[in-house]
């Protein structure tokens, strides 16, 4: 029998609990700034320190960022549902309690598909979606002997976003997370940021025998600032419970904090449970009601998300996925595929130019879909005539786009310009024996085999041509020179 490794044995059982920052201007239940940035502690009023005699109010755009989550993560929206006060005492937590909701979220029960292909995809069963206030920061490294504690945070609304146990792998966890990034900004309610801190991440991890039916005792792993480091941080609880079971021990149910620098896990503290904090509902908040028509405005204008543009576009152009949603991660550029991709003559060529040519020609110009010099018009036009072997590529980008304007005729400015591919054959065959006799070593080595010279014979070629050649009649011509050496 072949040697089975320990870690063969179990099964990875990882929950997610994610907090998202809302990009809210004012606090959940008060007036203050959110910004970031600011000097410490300006942006604190009364009710963001209980004082006594202050009262919340309930910020309306929370609701709608909140219940718009809930529908683009399939969840039933709670009509009815309202805050109560998570009692426990910290610096940063001036009131004493944490407004949030426990018993009745704005949403639960939805699921999110997790797609790492085309075919790919992995429903991870959303168990709640609740709002709450974040608290404010600790900062420790001031002092070496005191803790400064900053509370422009304190207030800020928050998502937290609990799956249920589903994930099996680091790997999902990871892609779990990108696809909520990719969803808040599409849904233009977070930034996302998980290095700024406004997407964090808390991973409950579990072990249990391959085949169990009852899941292991979990840790929670706090202080997960990065995709990259939630994996490490799975894989080495994974590990770490793993050996503790083969020891003979037992796993002791815990939050643990996560260390970037070592990538290793060690306890905060033991697991509080629920009654611990003496939950009961905020009597300074009057319960929440969601009228059908709330719900179902915010229903009928929510985006489209990336995931869904992905698969679209997948569809009409023949792409993979992961290239897909490059244009659907930009709103301008998906946009401006929109209204190009009634005037192409070839959807998948517009695509090749959108994820190619023209995104770094966008990047290495700092421009911008919404301001650029040309139009989705325009575009098409022009890649309508590269597919004619009417313009060049090499020509478009070195010669007509530095010089387009949103009004120019594209036609007219190319032969103003005298862009057109005009290459008669005596030419180009001479530009072909120049440049096979000033790179002989090449040739020599095309002849033995290495075919991928053949690009710079075209390159030289197109060059001497000033790009005004078909490089696929270059590239013909001269592989028929090559068999005649
Ligand atoms: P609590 O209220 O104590 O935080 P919850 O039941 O709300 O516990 O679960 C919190 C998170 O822990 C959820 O994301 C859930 O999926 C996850 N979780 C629960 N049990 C396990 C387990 N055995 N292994 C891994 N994750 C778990
Ligand atoms: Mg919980």
């Amino acid at each position: 029998m072949a040697f089975q490794s320990p870690y063969d044995l179990y099964e990875l059982v990882v929950g997610l609990e994610v907090h998202v920052q809302l990009n809210t201007q004012s606090k959940l239940f008060s007036r203050e700034s959110t910004a970031f940035g600011n000097n410490p502690n300006t942006q604190v009023s009364a009710i963001t320190l209980g004082l006594p005699g202050a009262l919340p109010f309930m910020n309306k755009e929370v609701l709608k960022k909140a219940t718009l989550m809930g529908l683009a993560l399939n969840c039933q929206i709670e009509p009815h549902n309202f805050f109560e006060r998570k009692n426990y005492f910290y610096g940063d937590l001036p009131k004493g309690y944490q407004t949030t909701q426990d018993q009745l979220p704005i949403a639960k029960n939805g699921y999110l598909e997790v797609r790492f292909n085309q075919s790919k995809v992995e429903a991870i069963r959303i168990n709640r979606i609740h709002m709450e206030e974040d608290a404010g920061k600790s900062i420790h490294d001031l002092s070496a002997y005191n803790t400064a504690i900053d509370l422009n945070r304190a207030g800020v609304p928050l998502i937290e976003i609990v799956t249920e146990p589903d994930i099996n792998q680091a790997e999902t966890a990871a892609a779990f997370i990108n696809e909520i990034r990719q969803i808040v900004r599409a849904l233009g309610i977070s930034d996302g940021n998980m290095e700024e801190g406004s997407l964090r991440c808390d991973a409950n991890i579990s072990v249990m025998k391959k085949g169990a039916t009852t899941y292991g005792t979990r840790c929670e792993v706090k202080n997960i600032n990065s995709m990259r480091n939630l994996k490490r941080a799975i894989a080495h609880e994974f590990k770490r419970q793993v050996e503790v079971l083969e020891a003979g021990g037992s796993i002791l149910q815990s939050t643990l904090n996560f260390d970037a620098e070592t990538g290793e896990t060690s306890v905060m503290r033991s697991k509080e449970n629920a009654p611990d904090y003496r939950y009961f509902p905020c009597p300074d908040l009057p319960p929440l009601e969601l009228t059908a028509s709330f719900i179902n405005e915010l229903k009928e204008n929510m985006p489209k998300l990336p995931a869904q543009i992905a698969m679209e576009i997948v569809e009409e152009a023949e792409l993979t996925y992961a290239e897909a949603l490059i244009i659907a991660l930009d709103e301008a550029g998906y946009d401006f595929y929109l209204k190009a991709k009634t005037q192409v003559k070839q959807i998948k060529a517009l695509v090749n130019w959108l994820i190619g040519p023209l995104r770094n020609y966008i990047q290495e110009n700092n421009l911008r879909y919404e301001s650029a010099p040309f139009t989705p018009t325009q575009i098409a036009e022009i890649i309508n005539l590269v597919e004619a072997r009417e313009i060049s590529m090499q020509v478009v980008m070195n010669d007509l786009l530095p010089k387009i304007y949103p009004e120019a005729k594209v036609s007219s400015l190319i032969d103003d310009l005298n862009l057109r591919i005009s290459d008669n054959e005596t030419d180009l065959m001479n530009y072909i024996s120049e440049v096979l006799s000033q790179y002989k070593t090449q040739v020599e080595a095309f002849k033995k085999g290495k075919k991928g010279v053949l690009g710079l014979f075209v390159g030289e070629v197109m060059k001497k041509a000033k790009g005004k050649a078909d490089p696929q009649k270059v590239n013909s011509l001269i592989l028929e020179k090559l068999n005649e050496i």
